[in-house]
């Protein structure tokens, strides 16, 4: 190469590397400066099992006060997390209470780092010195029992937002993910719920709804309601647990928000492909040892079952642009106004794409935006500023306690 193309390709170098890294600084300053809200993440959970002080660096966690402010994140609903399980054997209150609890101890050891953000009214003034601020969002409305009195009771210790549902059919509504469903559609108690949700102002969560359910869940509620964290069924076809077109729309078409989560069970076509198949597989287990036991043979193990489906599905991995894909349908489908972020951090077992994996990891995704073309108005929309909508005109509808 001769010297003056030489200087000219090392200038070039040069001004590519310069632009990538005021690219990355644009997106680290965005990331800081939005408002940036990710409505799904599973610390709660986490810490019951394994206690750790979030205010501080927590090192096997995908949430922490530290990490949260590295990637600007600004409003982290925790997830009150309660298994369907938890809901057959009756522990399900007692839980949602502990994890509330535990919640309400890690701000009271840090209240300069956290507040518990009950109105987006609040969200300027609490996050003044650097806060964190960690709203409730109930997954499951197994805590609730039968009793309607409990969704008041809840509303005051907190929860702004409940996923009627999880992965079993319960009282309220069915689970996407169960083979037979109960209900088709809401419960008769399901839909008081949801109209004593509105007259609080907790928002409706139609993720890991069946189909049935979520359309009307969707038409019960007389303010806009939430997916706090469905990607979209288009990239998945058949996984009821990610939102179809026709269900996505009629959430946008009430004014209110799909957000895209990052695990790579949700957003991986293959991966969302194996869960499938291992709730079938599942089923089949169980039926075959229900065959079994009305024949009197011993049942087949569970545990050697687990292990023979672990090693034939081998974890799979995701990307960012995996991520940014489902933005980019969901805008596509439903504008701007009504995508937004569940990551699920701290839910996944570490399942995520390698450039996203804790909060710290925001400025990425903004990057990833900026380079896909979205403009600063759009990108703060998603971060944030579509969620903090939909939580207003809930709160506006509400008719007191
Ligand atoms: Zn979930």
């Amino acid at each position: 190469m001769r010297p003056a193309r030489l200087a000219a390709s090392v200038l070039s170098l040069l001004v590519l590397s310069v632009s990538v890294a005021s690219a990355q600084d644009v997106a680290h300053r965005l990331a800081q400066d939005a408002l940036i809200v990710d409505t799904h993440i599973d610390a709660p959970g986490v810490l019951m099992d394994k206690w750790a002080d979030l205010g501080v660096e927590a090192r096997d966690r995908e949430f922490d006060y530290p990490k949260a402010r590295a990637g600007g994140l600004d409003v982290a609903f925790m997830s009150i997390y309660t298994s369907h399980a938890q809901d057959n054997d009756g522990t399900a209150f007692q839980v949602a209470n502990r994890m509330i609890d535990g919640m309400e101890a890690l701000v009271q050891r840090h209240p300069d780092r956290f507040a518990i953000l009950t109105s987006p009214r609040d969200a300027q003034r609490l996050l003044a010195g650097g806060r964190v601020l960690l709203p409730l969002g109930m997954e499951n409305g197994a805590p609730l029992g039968d009793d309607l009195a409990n969704v008041k009771f809840f509303f005051d210790r907190g929860v702004r937002y409940i996923t009627l549902a999880h992965s079993g059919n319960n009282r309220i509504a069915d689970s996407s993910y169960a083979l037979e469903k109960r209900w088709n559609g809401l419960s008769q108690f399901g839909r008081r719920v949801v109209g004593e949700m509105n007259r609080l102002g907790i928002m409706v969560d139609v993720s890991h709804l069946s189909d049935t359910s979520a359309r009307e869940a969707i038409s019960t509620s007389r303010v806009p309601v939430v997916a706090t964290h469905s990607a979209f069924r288009h990239f998945t076809p058949g996984f009821e647990r990610n939102i179809s077109d026709d269900i996505a729309r009629a959430v946008a078409a009430k004014g209110g928000v799909v957000q895209v989560p990052f695990g790579t069970a949700f957003i991986n076509p293959d991966s969302a492909a194996d869960t499938q198949a291992h709730f079938r597989a599942i089923d089949d287990f169980n039926k075959r040892n229900a065959d079994r036991k009305a024949r009197g043979e011993a049942p087949e193990d569970r545990a050697a079952f687990d292990k023979a489906w672990s090693a034939a599905h081998p974890v799979r991995a995701s990307t960012l642009a995996q991520a940014l894909d489902q933005v980019d349908y969901g805008v596509k489908l439903l504008g701007v106004d009504h995508v937004g972020i569940g990551s699920d951090f701290d839910g996944v077992d570490g399942e995520l794409p390698a450039e996203l994996k804790t909060v710290a990891d925001f400025p990425r995704f903004v990057a990833g935006l900026q380079a896909r073309g979205y403009r600063e108005a759009d990108i703060r929309k998603i971060l944030g500023g579509n969620l903090m909508r939909v939580w207003t005109a809930v709160e506006a509808g509400a008719r007191g306690p």
